[in-house]
Order: C-alpha cells, then structure tokens, then sequence
C-alpha cells in the first residue's frame, strides 16, 4: 500500500508518522492537491487531502485515471471534496468528523476573551512601556447572551463552556439537540432572534450551500451594534465584504476569524517574504478590534494525534475492505 499526503506541514509530520504503525509506504509532499499536482499521485493507490486542497469534480477525474483508489481526508470538513463526483467514480472517501471539537470550542473561547479583553493590544502596549489601561476596559461574559450558529460536536462544547461561564445561551441548528436543552438551558430559536438578541455570535455549521454567506448584511443588520462575531468554522459562511462594511460603520464590534473565504494559498504558509496581495485581508489586518489566526482553531496536541491515527485507520478499514464509519457519502 502506498500512500501520497499531499500538502504535508513541518507541524504534522512527527504526528503522522508515530501514526502508520502499520508500515505503510508514505510519502510526504508539500504541494497542495490540484489540477496541476494530480499527476504527483500517478502510482499511489492512496491519497492523503486536507482543507485547502482541491478536490473537485474535475480533479477526482484525473485522480481516477492516475489510480488512486482512496482518498483519506486529515479534516472534519471536507466542503473542498466534491463527494458526489468521488461516489460516482467509485473512490471512497473517509474523513475524520472527530479528533477534538474541544480543541475548536477552546480556540473560540480564547477568540471571544481576546477580543473582549484587549490582549492583543494591551499585550502590544505593554512591550512599548505604556500601561495605562484607558483603552482596555472590557465586559463581563457572566449573563451575557451568546448566540451558537449550529451545535454539532463543536457548538455543543462552546454552549458548555460558556454555561460556566454564567453566560445565557441561545443557538439555532437545523437539528436541535434535546440534551443541550436540558443541560445548559440553551433555548434554540431562528437565526433572526438569535441575531438580534445575542451580544456575541460563535459560527459552527458546515459549509455548504443553504449556509454559504449565511452571514450577510441582511442578518448583519438585524445584530445588536456592537456584537462580537466569531467564525472558526469556515470563511464563506459569512460575506466578507458585508462584515468589512459594518466593522468600518462601528455595527461590528469586534471579529475574530479562524477562517477567511480566500484563505487557500495564505493560510498555513509563511509569506513574511513575499507578502501577499489581498486587499480584504488587509484590511482587516488593519482594524484593532479584529482578531486573525491563520486556521489554527485544529491545532492542539491531542487533536493532532487523534487525526493521524483517524487517518490511518481509515486507510487500513479500507484495505481490510471494511467500510470505515467515516467514509462519506453524498446526500
Ligand atoms: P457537526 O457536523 O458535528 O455540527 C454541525 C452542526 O451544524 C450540526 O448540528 C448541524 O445540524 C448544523 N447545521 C448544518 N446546517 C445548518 C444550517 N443550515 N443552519 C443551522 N445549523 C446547521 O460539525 P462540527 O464537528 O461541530 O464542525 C463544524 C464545522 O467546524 C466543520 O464543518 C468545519 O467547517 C469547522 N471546523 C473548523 C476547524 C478549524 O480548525 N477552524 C476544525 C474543524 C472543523
């Protein structure tokens, strides 16, 4: 068995090959999948993606006809897999939907007190020996009202945290969940309501085509001014011209983004060199109450290790043709 991971990064190359207990033959390359790499899979019976690299319908094609017979996804979101394309050519496809929706639920935590609590900039006011605190006065979270965009594996883990932290928890999900109810007292209502009552707002649906700039204007409008909004889940969910606009009109109080819609070829890659050219970027680099991390919501040591091991067995499932639970099917 051989197996090509594409896209590999210096960060997950200990995790992943700790992982193949097996002995499989790896190998690593650090180009992302697409039309012009596709050809790097030529002789592997196995392929290794993660989030930014491109596997649409036109790419599986070509994967088909350089044989590959598996595609391993080292994500739990696989909105770059064109599913459909991958069932119909008979490629099975296993993601892995659980490694540590902690890791997630913390980061956005960590996003909503940063935010809230001026770190960043008290932090960069401190190393120039100005301590005054005039421009650091944050809120209480306690019996604030925080408004959960989906309550899946991660959502559900925000809603208990902030339970702890004394905050009133309203979330709206296509599927609400009973327990959450009970637990935490999260009232599930429509997007509206948690739109326009909520002082922070944490995303954590899926990317797909009925939540594609399920952010926009309209809903940003109906958003008390000076919310506080939180994407880790994925950039198009919300339009990002639509938040640049009411950020620089003072409705948005503070973003923090894990995610950014144009994020592919950015994110993940060191271009202090050779700095990059995207003006929407830019200018959210340029506001103080914005909070950028460059898709590291993942990145903790227990989820890395849960995702390399998730990889592998669901490469071995495959070889013992054993359907993997976490292979994908196409709704
Ligand atoms: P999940 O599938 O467990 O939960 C998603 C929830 O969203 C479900 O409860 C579902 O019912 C709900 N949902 C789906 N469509 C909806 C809609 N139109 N309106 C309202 N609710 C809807 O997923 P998860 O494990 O919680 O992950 C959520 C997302 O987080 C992933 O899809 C991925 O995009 C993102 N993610 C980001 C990182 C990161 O490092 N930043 C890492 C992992 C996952």
């Amino acid at each position: 068995m051989k197996i090509l991971f594409y896209s590999t990064k210096e960060y997950e190359l200990n995790y992943l090959e700790s992982a193949n207990t097996t002995g499989f033959t790896v190998t690593f390359v650090k180009q992302p999948l697409n039309l012009s790499t596709v050809k790097l899979a030529l002789g592997f019976d196995t392929i290794s993606i993660f989030t930014a690299d491109d596997a649409s319908a036109p790419v599986i094609e070509e994967l088909k006809k350089e044989g590959v017979k598996f595609i391993a996804a080292r994500s739990a979101g696989y909105d770059n897999i064109d599913i459909k394309k991958a069932n119909e050519l008979k490629i099975p496809v296993a993601n892995v939907p659980e490694y540590s929706p902690y890791s997630i639920a913390e980061h956005a935590v960590a996003m909503m007190l940063a935010l809230n609590r001026k770190l960043i900039v008290s932090n960069r006011q401190v190393t120039t020996h100005n301590f005054t605190i005039d421009k650091l006065i944050g809120f209480d979270l306690n019996k604030k009202t925080v408004g959960i965009i989906g309550t899946g594996r991660i959502g559900k883990i925000v809603a208990k945290i902030l339970y702890g932290f004394g905050c009133t928890i309203l979330a709206h999900d296509i599927n609400p969940d009973e327990q959450l109810k009970e637990n935490y007292k999260v009232k599930y209502v429509d997007l509206e309501t948690l739109a326009s009552s909520s002082e922070i707002i944490t995303i954590h649906t899926p990317l797909n085509v009925e939540t594609r700039y399920l952010i926009n204007e309209e809903v940003i409008k109906k958003m008390k001014k000076g919310i506080m909004l939180i994407n880790t889940s994925r950039g198009a969910i919300v339009s990002t011209p639509d938040i640049i606009k009411y950020i620089e009109n003072g409705h948005i109080g503070y973003y923090g983004m894990d995610v950014y819609e144009y994020e592919k070829g950015i994110f993940f890659y060191d271009h202090s060199h050779e700095p990059i050219n995207d003006p929407l970027l830019d200018k959210l680099m340029g506001f103080q109450n914005v909070l950028i991390t460059p898709h590291q919501a993942f990145a903790t040591k227990e989820a890395l290790t849960n995702i390399a091991a998730t990889t592998f067995y669901n490469i071995q499932c495959w070889m013992n043709r054993s359907s993997s639970k976490n292979e994908l099917v196409a709704p």
